[in-house]
């Protein structure tokens, strides 16, 4: 990995942070249960604070990794989480305490879990759900993008919901890849899962805020078919599919799809990263401002979408309204 010639950290790393980090054990302040999740280098745990009975989810971030010391990769992981954090579709951060094995981030519990489950349950969500929880995605990313950083992990996996049935409101969570623009000169790295990564990402070509556009394209697939869109039968195929950019919009599974929803995915499943639209471009997308048939019969407040910006892909609808 590259050092940073003057830190001695690792190359892009964000080592600023505010929360105070706590040596107090967890379990004087925090009944921890059950595991909520977990990756390669870290666990999440559901814990209740004992003074006040809330409940939090407690990312236990392992310092040593392939035998090396991380604790710069935990910091800067809480680091942007911190510069993150003023977005209601970003998982909010609580306290931070420290062992000799992990940095523990207390982080908002989301307690209607994954939307990876919403995509391979065997009932999908109506779309008119789809384009709230995508729109909601896209206000996350668009925030994100705004404060110069770059979520670079975004899949099913990593987008929670507040309550499950009937789905809440989607949290963004995982900073893990996350880095911030211009910390570190070009940023190219192999990052990410294959099956959600885009074509730079596989091709060591720049990454930029349109790396994490093409991910929401592949997780709008999902929600809309309970299909990934590029996944092949082993990780030397779904790499060549993303690259190929191999998409069959005659499949069955979009046969069933409205006719805007495969437009905007199609406009963000694009090879050159330059020619996908930006999140707030994306928010002006007519499929996201569609009035669900029957839904509502009475008026629906009319609201214009703001930060439509004058370089849009597509036309504006005339009317924006809020479907929910
Ligand atoms: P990793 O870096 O190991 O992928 P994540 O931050 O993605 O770690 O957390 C792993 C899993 O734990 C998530 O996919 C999710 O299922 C669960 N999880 C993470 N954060 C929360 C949270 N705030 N509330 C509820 N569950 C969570
Ligand atoms: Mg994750």
């Amino acid at each position: 990995r590259r050092l940073d010639s003057r830190s001695g950290l690792p190359a892009g790393l964000l080592a600023e942070t505010q929360t105070p980090i706590s040596s107090e054990p967890l379990d004087i302040a925090y009944e921890v249960t059950g595991e909520l999740g977990r990756g390669k280098f870290a666990v999440v745990k559901r814990c209740v604070e004992k003074s006040s009975g809330k409940e939090f989810a407690a990312k236990f971030l392992r310092k040593r990794r392939r035998g090396r010391d991380c604790r710069a990769e935990a910091v800067h992981e809480m680091a942007v989480l911190e510069l993150a954090r003023n977005s209601p579709r970003v998982v909010n951060l609580y306290a931070a305490h420290e062992t000799d094995h992990d940095l523990v981030l207390l982080l908002e519990y989301a307690a209607g879990g994954e939307i990876f489950d919403l995509c391979v349950s065997e009932e999908l969500l109506p779309e008119a759900q789809v384009t709230r929880l995508i729109r909601q995605t896209l206000e996350g990313v668009q925030h994100l993008h705004q404060n110069q950083l770059v979520h670079l992990d975004l899949k099913p996996q990593n987008i929670l919901l507040t309550s499950l049935a009937p789905p809440g409101d989607i949290k963004i969570v995982d900073f893990g890849l996350a880095r911030r623009l211009g910390t570190a000169g070009e940023l190219r790295e192999i990052l990410g899962t294959p099956e959600y990564v885009a074509p730079e990402v596989l091709n060591y070509e720049p990454i930029t805020t349109a790396t994490d556009l093409w991910s929401v394209g592949v997780i709008a697939y999902m929600l809309v078919t309970g299909e990934s869109p590029f996944l092949g039968d082993d990780k030397q195929e779904t790499y060549l599919n993303v690259s190929q950019v191999n998409v069959d919009y005659s499949c069955d599974a979009l046969s069933r799809v409205s006719e805007l929803a495969v437009d905007f995915i199609r406009k963000l499943l694009v090879k050159a990263p330059e020619d996908r639209p930006s999140a707030a471009e994306c928010l002006s997308h007519p499929w996201l401002w569609q009035q669900p048939p029957c839904l509502n019969p009475e008026p629906v407040l009319v609201r214009p979408v703001r930060e439509r910006s004058c370089g849009a892909k597509w036309a504006a609808p005339l009317e924006d309204k809020e479907n929910f």
